[in-house]
C-alpha cells in the first residue's frame, strides 16, 4: 500500500530534523508543506520567497535526496510561495557570513551536507591516497606540499564528500580557521550577481579573507574568462597569504578545456590527485555503511549482487540500494536476488559486449524449453542441469563477467560450480563435433539477438 502524501512529508520533515542543524532547520525548513505529489513532481510551499529562493539554490538536491530516501524514485521539486506567504523577510546572512554564538561555527559559502565526514567516508582502493592528502589537509592547513589540493576523478566517486570532510574537520578542530566551501557554479553566479550590482568588491573581500578555501567542480569555469581572472586573483592572493586552497575537477588540469594557462599551472604546482572507481570489497563496505547510516536492511547475497553489477558511480551504488530498501518497505518483505536483479536492471549499464546474462539463460532456457527460474535454481536432473552448464558457458564466453560475478548471476552460486561447468562444456565440444556445432549455432543466435 503506498503512503499518502502527508505521510510522505511527515517522513521527509523528521529526516530533514534528523540532519540539519535545529537552527538551520527553524530558519529554512520550518513550516514548509507538501501540496501534491503526482508522479515524480513534489510542489513545496514555503512561507517566503526569500527562503524560496535559499532552499532552490543551497538544498535543492538536499531535498530531493530526501524524497529518494521516502519514497525510492526520484521526485522533482517545485518550490512555491504559499498563498498566505507574506512572512517577513529576515536580514539575509550574507552567504559567507560567519555565524557566531552557541551554534558551531558554518563554512561560508554553500553550506556542508552534515553527511559528508571522513568518519562516513570509506576507504579503499581508488580513493586511498585521495583521502591521505586530504586528511594531511583537513590536519594542519596549510600544507606546504598540498597546496593548493587538486582532487580529480569520475562522477560520484566522492569528490564532493572528502572536500566537505575537510571542511567539516577543519571547524570541528575549533581553531577559528574561517573555511568557505562552495562550487564553482556557485562561485560564477555570485560573480556575475556581484557585477551586476557593482559591488565586486565585496565579494572579493568575502572570497579573500578565508583560511581555506574549498572550490568544487572547478571544470565549471572552463570558458568563463571574467570569472577564471577573478578566481586566479583570490587563489593567488590567498595563495600568497599561505591559506589553503583545495579544488576538484573533473579531469586533470591537464585536460582542461579553456582554462588559462596561468591558472592551469598554479593547479598543476600543487598536489594532484585522482580518485578512481572503487574495487568490489570497497563497495561492499560502501553499501554497508550506507544500509546502518539509514537504518536499511538487506540481505547479505542482495548486497553483494548490487556492488558487483554497479561499478561505475558510488552515486549509482546508493540509488540502487535506495531503490530496493524502498521496494522491501512497500512488500513488507526481504528482498530475493531475483528481484534485486530485475529492479537492478534499469539501473546498470549493460554489459561492453552488449550481451548480458540475462539474456543468454533467456534464450537457452526457450532453447531447452525449460524455465529461467529452473536454471537460476539447484535441481540437477539432466534436463535441468545441461542448459544450465551451457548457460554458464556462454556467459564466460560472450561477456566479461568473471566466474564469482556469474555464479552470483546463476542464484548466487559457488564461482568453483561455474568453472566446473566451462571445462565440462569444454571437454564435450573437444569429444562431439555435432555438440560444438550447436554451440557455436547458440552463440550466433545470441549475438544476433544483441541485447
Ligand atoms: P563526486 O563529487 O565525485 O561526484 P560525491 O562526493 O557527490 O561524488 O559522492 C557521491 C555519493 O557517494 C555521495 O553520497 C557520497 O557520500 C558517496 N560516497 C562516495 N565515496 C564514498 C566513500 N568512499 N564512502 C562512503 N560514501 C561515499
Ligand atoms: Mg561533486
Amino acid at each position: 500500500m503506498k503512503p499518502s502524501h502527508s505521510e510522505i512529508w511527515r517522513n521527509v520533515d523528521q529526516l530533514l530534523r534528523d540532519k540539519l542543524d535545529p537552527e538551520d532547520y527553524e530558519s529554512w525548513f520550518n513550516n514548509l508543506t507538501l501540496e501534491s505529489l503526482e508522479g515524480n513532481q513534489a510542489v513545496l510551499r514555503v512561507p517566503s520567497i526569500y527562503r524560496l529562493d535559499w532552499i532552490d539554490r543551497h538544498y535543492k538536491m538536499f531535498l530531493s535526496d530526501l524524497f529518494r530516501n521516502v519514497v525510492g524514485q526520484d521526485v522533482r521539486i517545485e518550490l512555491r510561495v504559499s498563498e498566505a506567504g507574506s512572512e517577513p523577510t529576515p536580514q539575509p546572512p550574507e552567504p559567507g557570513e560567519f555565524v557566531t554564538g552557541r551554534t558551531p561555527p558554518r563554512a561560508f559559502g554553500l553550506p556542508l551536507n552534515p553527511k559528508y565526514r571522513f568518519d562516513t567516508f570509506v576507504v579503499g582502493d581508488g580513493n586511498r591516497m585521495t583521502h591521505a592528502y586530504a586528511r594531511a589537509v583537513a590536519e594542519n592547513p596549510p600544507g606546504e606540499v598540498y597546496n593548493p589540493l587538486y582532487i580529480h576523478g569520475g562522477v560520484g566517486l566522492g569528490k564532493t564528500h572528502l572536500m566537505q570532510a575537510i571542511g567539516h574537520a577543519i571547524l570541528a578542530a575549533g581553531k577559528g580557521l574561517r573555511v568557505a566551501y562552495l562550487d564553482a557554479e556557485g562561485f560564477v553566479n555570485e560573480f556575475i550577481v556581484a557585477i551586476q550590482k557593482k559591488s565586486r568588491n565585496d565579494f572579493q573581500e568575502r572570497y579573500r579573507n578565508v583560511d581555506v578555501l574549498l572550490v568544487d567542480d572547478i571544470h565549471f569555469l572552463a570558458g568563463k574568462d571574467a570569472t577564471q581572472e577573478e578566481f586566479f586573483h583570490t587563489f593567488n592572493s590567498l595563495y600568497n597569504s599561505r591559506k589553503q586552497i583545495v579544488v576538484s575537477s573533473d579531469c586533470p588540469p591537464k585536460d582542461l578545456p579553456l582554462i588559462t594557462e596561468r591558472l592551469r599551472s598554479r593547479f598543476a604546482g600543487g598536489l594532484i590527485t585522482e580518485i578512481q572507481s572503487p574495487d568490489l570489497e570497497t563497495r561492499e563496505a560502501i553499501l554497508l555503511l550506507k544500509c546502518e547510516q539509514e537504518g536499511i536492511e538487506l540481505p547479505g547475497e542482495v548486497i553483494r549482487l548490487i556492488a558487483q553489477r554497479v561499478q561505475s558511480s558510488i552515486r549509482e551504488l546508493e540509488g540502487a540500494l535506495v531503490k530496493l530498501a524502498a521496494h522491501a518497505r512497500y512488500t513488507g518483505k526481504p528482498v530475493s536476488l531475483e528481484q534485486t536483479q530485475f529492479i537492478l536492471r534499469d539501473l546498470v549499464q549493460e554489459d561492453p559486449t552488449g550481451i548480458s546474462i540475462e539474456k543468454i539463460q533467456k534464450h537457452v532456457a526457450e532453447h531447452f524449453r525449460v524455465k529461467t527460474s529452473d536454471i537460476l535454481g539447484s535441481k540437477r536432473t539432466r534436463s535441468i542441469a545441461v542448459p544450465r552448464r551451457i548457460a554458464m558457458y556462454l556467459s564466460r564466453e560472450l561477456t566479461n563477467h568473471s566466474y564469482p560475478e556469474i555464479g552470483v548471476f546463476f542464484g548466487n552460486k559457488d564461482h568453483s560450480t561455474v568453472i566446473h561447468a566451462v571445462k565440462k562444456v569444454e571437454a564435450e565440444k573437444k569429444e562431439s563435433e555435432e555438440f560444438a556445432k550447436f554451440i557455436d549455432r547458440l552463440k550466433q543466435e545470441i549475438r544476433g539477438i544483441g541485447t
